[in-house]
């Protein structure tokens, strides 16, 4: 994956969305993040076949550095991942 190809859009700079692992987590309103990984190229949700294969997205060939089974670990390493812990 390049380095330094990460997002430019204004939601990023307002703590909406974040930057982590490679890939891009958005903030739920009400505290924690959405369950969802976004491509950091395009800002498209990319999703991970049966969990077993790294998230993918097909417009920019982004691949996550994490499959669908390590989503977990790597949200609760998100900063202020959270309340249940
Ligand atoms: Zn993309």
């Amino acid at each position: 994956m390049p380095a330094g190809h990460f997002i430019s859009y204004n939601s990023v700079m307002d703590g909406e969305f974040i930057a982590h692992e490679g890939a891009v987590f958005k903030r739920k309103p009400e505290g924690g993040y959405q369950a969802v990984v976004y491509c950091p190229g395009c800002g498209q949700a990319a999703s991970s076949l049966d969990d077993v294969l790294c998230f993918y997205c097909p417009r920019c060939n982004w691949r996550s550095n994490f499959t669908g089974q390590q989503l977990p670990a790597v949200m609760k390493s998100l900063p202020d991942a959270g309340e249940d812990d």
